[in-house]
């Protein structure tokens, strides 16, 4: 009987961590570009490099110098290239690290707690969707969890007001100056209206959604944002997370959705 020597595996716990640690940091990055287009543009470098090895094996010197040198330079161009990603996925690990808001052991044990301080501040932005679906009046409501200032304030009117249903009808009224672009909810309190917000590149949107859709999906692309758009045209309400969309929301599953994530 022939005998295998496997004394050249030594296999620490450290290396079941490491390989354990690797895995989790892939499932994250795999749940972050999930159906949004960063998954074309991994397809796109996968496709890239797979080239490069095969012109290169081929002695195809023109071609594989060409593509060696992107490829050289791969990790500089997947820092540019997953850009939104990458800062989406500090700012989860950042916001999942710090203890402001809710902690784990509030998580764990006080539920109930959190359920609550949640609801008070989601309650009139539901309640405003209501009616502003009801007189279609056209919605854009983001919440952001970290609130870059400057990145918001460039664009729209700072504020600093308690949240309520009467606030955000008046601002989306069409008439309201305040009305264009997108009102932010941060730490419970709306921090600016008529934001311009970045557009999506998606093309694999519904054809009836216009710049208030592709902002929504825009600003949960690059940012841990999560936006509510309500359709001026349909009525419908729309919530975007990760750069991907759910349409037709009903209210109990846009509270269920913005308790976890806003
Ligand atoms: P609806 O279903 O309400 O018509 P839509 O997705 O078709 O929505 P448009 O009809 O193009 O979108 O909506 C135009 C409105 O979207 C503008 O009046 C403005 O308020 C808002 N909007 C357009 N561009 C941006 C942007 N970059 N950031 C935030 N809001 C924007
Ligand atoms: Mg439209």
């Amino acid at each position: 009987m022939q005998n295998f020597d496997f004394s050249f595996l030594h296999v620490r716990l450290l290396d079941i961590v490491d390989v354990l640690l690797v895995a989790l940091i892939l499932y994250y990055v795999y749940n972050l570009i999930r159906g949004t287009i960063a998954v074309n543009i991994l397809l796109g470098l996968v496709i890239i490099y797979f080239l490069f090895k095969i012109v290169d094996q081929l002695h195809m010197k023109l071609l594989s110098q060409m593509l060696g040198g992107f490829v050289s330079v791969g990790f500089i161009a997947l820092i540019v290239v997953f850009q939104q990603e990458i800062r989406r996925f500090l700012l989860l690990i950042g916001k999942n690290a710090s203890l402001k808001k809710t902690t784990w052991w509030t998580y764990l044990f006080d539920k109930k707690g959190v359920q609550e301080t949640t609801f008070a501040h989601i309650k009139p932005v539901i309640e405003a969707c209501k009616t502003m679906q009801a007189s279609r009046t056209g919605a854009l409501i983001v919440f952001a969890k970290y609130f870059d200032e400057q990145y918001y304030q460039n664009s729209g009117e700072t504020m600093d007001a308690h949240i309520s249903k009467r606030l955000l009808e008046s601002i989306f009224q069409k008439y309201s100056p305040l009305h264009d672009g997108a009102v932010v909810i941060s730490d419970g309190k709306i921090k600016c209206a008529s934001c311009i917000l970045p557009l999506t590149d998606n093309e694999n949107l519904p054809l009836h959604f216009g710049l208030r859709h592709r902002a929504g999906i825009g600003i949960s692309e690059m940012s841990d944002a999560v936006a509510v758009i309500v359709s001026e045209e349909t009525g419908e309400i729309s919530y975007a997370k990760q750069g991907r969309v759910k349409t037709n929301v009903g209210y109990g599953e846009l509270e269920k959705m913005l308790n976890k994530d806003a």
